[in-house]
């Protein structure tokens, strides 16, 4: 299993990415698409009243999705967006440690236990805060141990206000997403080159672990300015960016925390991963550096310092 660090104490500030995200959606568009939400229930409220969404209570939200069918999943950026008949779009966003799973639970004494065995019963998927019962007897459960997570459901034509939706960069994935359209985004910005890469509001989906993974294929130091970078280096993390998403995006994302599938399994790129987490190894471009940490604001950064000069 591709658990490369602590799940719970002294844990690093760390976000599903755009391949977690993609694995995700991927994975309720084939189990849940087209069934009906027939029923929901939540421990914690809260979850409707995060910052940036409308406010409205739990009986509104209720009512918006309950009776509607499922038309399609799809995300931007990081939240997932579901559209439901009648006009309605509910948005979760994971946040930190949040992760949907489909199956089938039965309540007992206060507790969501799943009916099958497998990575359902797992400690990780056990931490429900939101349940779903959908038409044919199948249920989505919203898993998250801290509870920072984000739910909220609108009437379509407000959505593309939304605080959450209005202001993010796109998506590196989508084909027609080209290095002239990366160059004018990036180009000329100010500051550590992967602190620009993570910025949502620039391009939507690179997080902590894949912006390690993409400036070492690209070559590029992550405290490199990246007013400073010409069209060679540009060009060179434009080419990373896609390659290193693509990969994981195959590898079903990252594990290293909390995110798991909709089945509660964990995905492979945390063994596959390049740079992120091996401080003290070898680089395994075979350069012969060694794997080194910095500090960049409240982030890390691991790097090859032989491979990627600043
Ligand atoms: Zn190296």
């Amino acid at each position: 299993m591709a658990i490369i660090g602590p799940t719970c104490a002294g844990r690093q500030k760390y976000m599903p990415e755009l391949p977690e995200v993609q694995t995700t959606i991927d994975g309720l568009n084939r189990k849940i698409k087209g069934l009906t939400i027939t029923g929901v229930w939540t421990d914690w409220p809260k979850y409707l009243s995060a910052k940036g969404g409308p406010a409205s209570g739990w009986k509104n939200f209720k009512e918006t999705v309950v009776g509607r069918k499922i038309l399609k999943i799809w995300r931007i950026g990081k939240n997932i967006i579901f559209n439901l008949s009648g006009e309605k779009i509910m948005l979760i966003h994971q946040k930190m440690t949040g992760h949907l799973l489909v199956g089938e639970w039965s309540a007992r004494h206060g507790r969501w236990v799943p009916k099958q065995k497998g990575a359902l019963v797992e400690k990780v998927n056990s931490y429900i805060h939101i349940m779903f019962s959908l038409s044919e007897g199948k249920m989505m459960a919203f898993s998250d141990m801290r509870k920072f997570g984000k739910i909220l459901a609108i009437n379509k034509e407000n959505f593309e206000n939304l605080e959450d939706i209005k202001n993010i960069g796109p998506d590196p994935l989508v084909p027609n997403f080209k290095f002239g359209d990366f160059k004018k985004l990036i180009a000329g910005r100010r500051g550590p080159t992967k602190k620009i890469l993570m910025d949502q509001n620039i391009i939507s989906g690179i997080g902590n672990i894949y912006a390690d993974e993409i400036l070492f294929i690209a070559k590029v130091h992550p405290l490199s300015r990246t007013e400073k970078l010409n069209d060679k280096k540009l060009k060179q993390i434009f080419n990373a960016v896609k390659k290193i998403l693509k990969k994981a995006v195959k590898l079903r994302g990252t594990s290293t925390y909390d995110y798991r599938d909709t089945a509660g399994k964990p995905g492979h790129y945390g063994k596959a991963r390049l740079v992120y987490q091996r401080k003290d190894e070898k680089c395994p471009n075979r350069c012969g550096g060694i794997i080194r940490k910095v500090k960049i604001g409240q982030r890390s950064a691991h790097f090859c310092p032989i491979c990627q000069k600043v």
